[in-house]
């Protein structure tokens, strides 16, 4: 039950990391703050298809 998705920063929409996640724990779209190497800093990632 496992998918791969895509982690996309919500300032410069740069997808910057792929991860996994359960479909029937994680229904929704995942937020995850993360270091952006185009923003220089810490920002919401937002899951993208
Ligand atoms: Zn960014």
């Amino acid at each position: 039950m496992r998918v791969s998705i895509i982690l996309a920063c919500t300032d410069c929409k740069q997808r910057n990391y792929i991860t996994s996640k359960n479909k029937r724990t994680n229904p929704d779209r995942k937020e995850l703050k993360k270091y952006c190497p185009y923003c220089k800093t810490h920002t919401i990632h937002k899951e993208t298809k």
